[in-house]
């Protein structure tokens, strides 16, 4: 199911949050736009969008906006006419480095993405849009969070049960009554039972995956990067408090701004 939401705050920016907006990633941007709440929004009016899931093709790439999905999005940027724009993104860890790589301007034709932290990533928009559909002073910002793959969670915990039930050789032979007992010995009980047990939570879920990510640290980044923007009153007061927490990143993102936009973009 597609998600829909309107803040309406009165006079101020007028504010375009998307989500959803290729391949799976919807799956994983939802929970960060509907966790918001009235106050988390600044005066003006703000229009959330979170699509299901379509094809996987990227922004950068012309065939984009010429499927369904794409010129959606064209009409709902030219519909809504906002002063603030930002594409909620996830990407594969895996991809990480390739992401953030001086090389990805030979390869793809666009600059890096810039790391604020945890693996949390932002860039301008796609170039393709960025010039026709905005204005020179439109914060438009792409942000990126490694995805989460429920499935692969819950299939995660899946064969760590049946590691248990191997372990543990349980069978219905010798369950004991009071301990598990046949009533509950659904997949689910013991999926429950043994999250608590082996502590698997959102902290450490994901851990292990050689890129040093924290999953919580990275929710807790993305969430309050997209909370900045959804309070913020207009693009200086945006620019004070990124310059302020991410000074390094804000000069790179100047600099690739120039590269791509030419030399009077507005940074950042
Ligand atoms: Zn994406």
């Amino acid at each position: 199911m597609s998600y829909y939401r309107f803040i309406d705050k009165g006079e101020g920016p007028t504010k375009l949050f998307v989500g959803g907006i290729h391949g799976h990633e919807g799956e994983t941007t939802i929970d960060f736009l509907k966790s918001m709440s009235y106050s988390d929004f600044s005066n003006g009016k703000t229009f959330i969008y979170n699509f299901d899931y379509t094809e996987y093709i990227s922004t950068i790439k012309k065939e984009y906006y010429e499927t369904k999905i794409g010129k959606t999005i064209i009409n709902l940027i030219k519909k809504h006419k906002p002063d603030f724009y930002i594409e909620l993104h996830c990407y594969n860890i895996k991809n990480y480095e390739n992401l953030i790589s001086p090389n990805r301007r030979e390869s793809q034709g666009v600059p890096p993405l810039i790391d604020l932290e945890n693996h949390v990533l932002i860039s301008s928009v796609s170039p393709l849009i960025r010039k026709k559909y905005f204005k020179m002073e439109t914060v438009c910002k792409t942000l990126e969070i490694p995805c989460i793959n429920k499935k692969l969670y819950w299939n995660d915990l899946n064969s760590i049960t049946k590691d248990i039930i191997t372990k543990y050789n349980i069978t219905k032979g010798n369950i004991t009554k009071g301990n598990i007992t046949e009533d509950n010995i659904t997949e689910g009980n013991i999926i429950k039972n043994n999250v608590v047990k082996y502590n698997i939570n959102m902290d450490n879920a994901n851990e292990d995956n050689g890129n040093n990510y924290h999953l919580k640290s990275s929710f807790n980044t993305y969430l309050n990067i997209i909370k900045i923007l959804s309070k913020v009153k207009n693009r200086d007061e945006f620019q004070r408090i990124m310059i302020k927490k991410y000074p390094k990143q804000v000069e790179l993102a100047v600099k690739y701004a120039k590269e791509i936009f030419g030399e009077k973009f507005p940074p950042f």
